[in-house]
C-alpha cells in the first residue's frame, strides 16, 4: 500500500500554486560560476590549440598527428559546450548515465566530465 507524500490538496491549495508556478526560471546555482569559467578558459584554449593542429595539417604533406590532435581537440571542445549546457540547466554535476553525483575532485581534475568514473569505464 502506498502512502501520497503530498499533503490534503484542500487544506494547503493556495501554497501549491505559489510554490510551484515560480516566475523566475532556475538560473545556474552561484557555486557553478567557478566551474562555468573554468570551462570558458578551457574551451578557449582548446579552440586555439585546434587552430594550431589544423595550421599544422594545413600543409601539403598533412600530419597524421596533429590531425589526430585536432579530432581530439574539437571533441573536448563538444564535452565543454555539454558541460556548459549541463550547468545552464541546473543538471551539471551530476552522472548523465546513472544521475549520481559526479566527485568533486573528479570534476576538478575533468570539469567537463560527464558521466562518474564507473559509468565512463564502460563506455
Ligand atoms: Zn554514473
Amino acid at each position: 500500500m502506498r502512502v501520497p507524500l503530498r499533503r490534503d490538496a484542500s487544506s494547503s491549495s493556495q501554497e501549491d500554486t505559489t510554490t510551484t508556478l515560480s516566475p523566475d526560471p532556475p538560473t545556474a546555482s552561484p557555486d557553478r560560476a567557478p566551474s562555468r569559467v573554468l570551462l570558458e578558459t578551457q574551451r578557449a584554449d582548446c579552440v586555439r590549440q585546434r587552430e594550431l593542429a589544423l595550421a599544422e595539417t594545413a600543409t601539403s604533406v598533412p600530419d597524421p598527428v596533429a590531425q589526430r590532435r585536432a579530432a581530439g581537440l574539437l571533441r573536448t571542445i563538444e564535452e565543454i559546450d555539454a558541460a556548459l549546457a549541463r550547468i545552464a540547466a541546473g543538471t551539471y554535476g551530476a552522472c548523465v548515465y546513472c544521475g549520481g553525483a559526479i566527485p568533486a575532485e573528479r570534476l576538478e581534475f575533468r570539469p567537463f566530465a560527464a558521466g562518474c568514473v564507473s559509468c565512463q569505464q564502460e563506455r
